[in-house]
């Protein structure tokens, strides 16, 4: 038994890549590696790896992380200008440092180490958007991540995530992506989650954390990621704050896919050794309960079906 599940509809290249080596008894840290790669190597993908969406500054910074939810083991690394492959760094600082997280000149100089290439990352096309941003004086904007979670044979679940964060942002901003708990969380007795939205927001509810005690509790992942999404969102709003776009994909240890969002533009991918790889679109209801504020917003949620028997 195998599975594998995303954020976005570029995730969706990456599953199909990926899904023939879980058939073939492949680990999901190489399914989830492979599947990060690809959308970090595609200029055409403007919010993650090469061709990135550049900082205040002009800069492409990139965060990354990888999660191992049987020793939960993790790496993660953020800010890092000038590696195509963050995922590949994280990786790398998981298995060979004995710490967890490496910013900036560190992180560099660690890539350097391990053998990577620096290269600019600024595409022409990223290159003329950012001048048009500046010259509006653009709020950051304009992001996405690609997380992915997946599930091996032998049972174990590994969580990767990968973006430039918020187009705009300001140098040295690190968003969710690359922080354990708001971003990602693996725990091969439970599941995992990936996140992706505005990093600032998705950290004060601890997202990805906050879904998988949620699965713990027996909660199907569709279930797990709605409520962890109307629990932040609220949070948020109590707090007086106006929440921003969060969305988040879970995987159960039995293969369960699901995802929801308080959008109704989320959407996710998925495949298992039952399910070929697809595209699945949150469906939106009104939330309940009622925002505190009293005003309606979407909550938008799809999967929580279970492809097998649970056991
Ligand atoms: N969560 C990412 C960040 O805040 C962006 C995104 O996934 O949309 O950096």
């Amino acid at each position: 038994m195998w599975a594998v599940a995303g954020t976005w509809p570029f995730s969706l290249e990456g599953i199909k890549l990926a899904a023939p080596g879980l058939e073939a008894g492949g680990t999901a840290e190489e399914a989830v590696i492979t599947a990060i790669k690809l959308v970090e190597a595609d200029a055409c993908e403007s919010s993650v790896g090469y061709g990135g969406m550049p900082n205040a500054d002009g800069v492409v910074e990139l965060d990354a992380a990888l999660m191992d939810g049987r020793t939960m083991n993790f790496g993660a690394v953020a800010a890092v200008r000038g590696f195509r492959h963050p995922i590949l760094i994280a990786r790398d600082v998981m298995h060979c440092t004995p710490h967890t997280f490496l910013v900036g000149e560190g992180a560099e100089k660690f890539a350097r180490s391990r053998g990577y290439t620096a290269e600019n990352l600024l595409t022409e096309a990223s290159r003329l958007n950012w001048e048009k941003e500046r010259a509006r004086q653009a709020a950051p904007s304009g992001h996405d991540t690609i997380g992915i979670v997946a599930l091996d044979a032998s049972g174990d679940l590994v969580v990767g995530t990968s973006t430039s964060g918020l187009g705009m942002k300001m140098p040295g901003r690190v968003g969710d992506s690359p922080l354990v708990g708001p971003g990602f969380y693996a725990d091969t007795a439970v599941g995992g989650a990936a996140a992706t939205g505005v990093g600032e927001d998705i950290m004060k509810g601890v997202l990805c954390f906050r879904a998988v005690e949620h699965m713990r509790r027996g909660l199907p992942p569709m279930e797990a990621a709605r409520r962890s999404v109307i629990e932040t969102h609220h949070l948020l709003l109590q707090r007086g704050h106006k929440p921003g776009n969060i969305a988040l994909v879970c995987l159960d240890r039995h293969g369960n896919a699901g995802g929801a969002a308080n959008h109704s533009a989320f959407s996710y991918a998925w495949a298992s050794d039952q399910h070929a790889p697809e595209l699945t679109k949150v469906a939106s209801v009104v939330a309940q309960p009622a925002s505190p504020d009293g005003k309606d917003y979407v909550i938008a949620t799809a999967g929580g079906t279970a492809p097998r028997p649970q056991g």
